[in-house]
């Protein structure tokens, strides 16, 4: 494993580029059963991380990984903010309140788990949940990077079938379906990135 702030840097890297070269895409996706905002958003809020990033390298990584998510919950907007937030949030103060002693991907479905309470959203409904339920699940199987992040494209494009049952595209009901969610997509191309990362 690299040293942390190396490991820091190249995170926050890899999420922003891969945001910058699929604005267009989340917006595109946004527009058919949203508000076409959500690209935009997330480039809004990776950019004002990616600003931070010599003070966050710095960090311990748990309190890095709190404080991207505050950044986030900042400079995103919209309801794609408070819940990738609330996820980082949730999982630098769990890393630091297993001082060291963390089993990854029990302190993820923890921070899944808060973001579902937030969006009181379930898994089926059509939100990002339905990428990082899946991840995890992949993360707790210790699959290999390459698979965790074929399953997060795989459930990313999975929700095309479901009905939104939360946020904007809710109310189109039954409208919905045929189109892929933008936050499951996000979450499946930053999933793509950070395991292309760590696999260098
Ligand atoms: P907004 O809808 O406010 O414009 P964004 O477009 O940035 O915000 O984000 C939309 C995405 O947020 C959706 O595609 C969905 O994945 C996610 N989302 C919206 N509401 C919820 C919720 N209550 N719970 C979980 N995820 C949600
Ligand atoms: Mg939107
Ligand atoms: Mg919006």
């Amino acid at each position: 494993m690299q040293a942390e702030p190396v490991l820091v840097a190249g995170l926050i890297e890899a999420c922003r580029a891969t945001i910058a070269a699929n604005t267009d895409h989340l917006c595109a996706l946004d527009c058919a059963i949203g508000d076409g905002d959500h690209g935009t958003n997330m480039q809004r809020g990776c950019e004002a991380v990616s600003a931070e990033r010599v003070a966050l390298s710095s960090l311990p990584f748990p309190d890095a990984v709190e404080k991207i998510g505050m950044t986030l919950v900042m400079n995103i907007g919209g309801a794609a903010g408070p819940l990738y937030g609330t996820l980082l949030m949730e999982i630098g103060r769990e890393l630091r309140a297993r001082d060291g002693a963390a089993d990854f991907p029990v302190v993820l479905k923890s921070a899944i788990d808060a973001v579902a309470k937030r969006g009181r959203a379930h898994a089926g409904d059509k939100t990002l949940l339905d990428v990082l339920y899946p991840v995890q699940d992949a993360l707790a199987q210790h699959s290999p990077l390459n698979d965790i992040a074929r399953r997060a494209e795989l459930s990313a494009s999975l929700t095309a079938a479901m009905k939104a049952m939360r946020g904007r595209a809710s109310y189109l009901g039954d409208r919905s379906i045929g189109h892929v969610d933008p936050g499951a997509s996000s979450c499946a191309l930053l999933t793509t990135a950070i395991c292309r990362y760590l696999g260098e």
